[in-house]
């Protein structure tokens, strides 16, 4: 029997969705920019796959594009809004950014951008009075996770649109990679006094390949690519709408459930925690503490002294237990996790984090389960 633990990497595809895709996909459909019967057929899907996910977001239809996952949001957000700004436009964001935000970043510094990166505290959280104090005049975007999908953090979006709005001069506008926060924990971004917002579909019971950037009324942004007219010339390329409207069911039944969500992995998710450290006192939880309201129900991120996690993880893998430890670079090379070497972790401690990240299906027993191969490997990667 295999436990999945990696549910922040992607989540099994819902069985409604899938037979939600399977029926779209049935149907044949035209292409949603045809104007014929089987184009507008397929643009009434598409179109009603829009307001869905608007209504499960609590924003307006228009404000919602889709893109071909949270990479391309994430970079449109980025790229789109410093090239709709002057040519000296600059960015803030933090060290503890997924790669997708991070990398866009700093490919903008090569580009002579101004850019920043706001340290995190101890916990991974950055502080909403430092992020606003690293904005300058030519600042044009903000971009703060979330939820950081290593730790489980729950930095303070609100408070960091409050910092900005504080602040004398032109407020840049707030961009939010809100990925691993959708279904967690409620999500309103028009709420939280963000701009931007960018969701992934994979990690909700949806499919892999469909995102949507979220983009309140009056943000202009330049498009990244050139083409048809899709997505209000933002973002086009033909859509695909089986892919969209499976992605609209997840993101309703995702908001739908986000409470239940949170209470049942919140619930297994303390409970394994407390096992593990009866049974493993020096492993250590990293992120927030494990009753702090700033951490994701579901994620268990934990240091294991003297371990290499990489190691322990092929261990897991092949006693049945899959978990995910750090990001390791393109090269093969084994990298320790930037996130966790922002918590102030050596390059050596870093390389002893594991992630364990529970979903909606994750029951108490593949919880116990879990323990008692955890217990082993980690005890007889030791002693050899
Ligand atoms: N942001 C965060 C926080 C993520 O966890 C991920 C997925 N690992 C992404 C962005 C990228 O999403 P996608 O796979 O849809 O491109």
């Amino acid at each position: 029997m295999r436990v999945y633990l990696d549910h922040n990497s992607t989540t099994p595809l819902r069985l409604e969705v899938r037979e939600r895709w399977l029926e779209v996909v049935a149907q044949g459909l035209g292409n949603p920019s045809s104007l014929h019967a089987s184009g507008r057929r397929a643009r009434a899907l598409l179109d009603e796959a829009r307001e869905r996910v608007a209504a499960a977001l609590g924003v307006h239809e228009d404000e919602v594009f889709f893109t071909s996952g949270a990479t391309e949001a994430n970079n449109l957000a980025l790229f789109g809004s410093l090239e709709a700004g002057a040519s000296d436009a600059g960015l803030v964001t933090t060290t503890v950014e997924h790669a997708s935000v991070l990398e866009p970043a700093r490919e903008l510094a090569r580009r002579g951008r101004a850019v920043a990166f706001v340290p995190v505290d101890a916990q991974g959280l950055p502080d909403p009075a430092a992020v606003a104090a690293a904005v300058t005049p030519r600042t044009a975007l903000v971009s703060v996770a979330a939820a950081n999908n290593e730790t489980g953090a729950l930095p303070d979006i609100a408070g960091v649109a409050a910092e900005l709005r504080r602040r004398a001069g032109p407020r840049p506008r707030l961009h939010s990679d809100a990925v691993q926060a959708l279904g967690r924990v409620p999500v309103r971004p028009s709420e939280w006094g963000v701009d931007l917002a960018s969701f992934s579909a994979h990690k909700i019971g949806g499919p892999a390949g469909v995102g949507v950037l979220w983009r309140a009324k009056g943000v202009t942004l330049a498009p990244r690519t050139h083409g048809g007219g899709q997505e209000l010339g933002l973002r086009p390329g033909t859509e695909s709408v089986a892919g969209v409207v499976a992605a609209a069911l997840a993101f309703e039944l995702a908001v739908r459930e986000q409470a239940e969500f949170a209470a049942r992995t919140g619930e297994l998710a303390r409970q394994l925690w407390a096992d593990l450290a009866a049974l493993l006192p020096e492993v250590r939880l990293l992120g927030p503490p494990i009753d702090s309201r700033r951490r994701l129900p579901n994620t268990l991120c934990v240091l294991l002294p003297n371990t290499d996690g990489k190691v322990l993880l092929t261990r897991l893998d092949l006693a049945g237990l899959e978990v995910s430890a750090g990001s390791a670079c393109a090269s093969g090379s084994i990298e320790p996790s930037h996130v966790l070497l922002a918590l102030g972790l050596t390059r050596g401690a870093a390389r002893s984090g594991l992630r364990l990240s529970l979903g909606r299906n994750t029951t108490a027993s593949d919880c116990k389960l879990a323990l008692a191969v955890f217990h082993k490997e980690f005890v007889s990667s030791r002693a050899t």
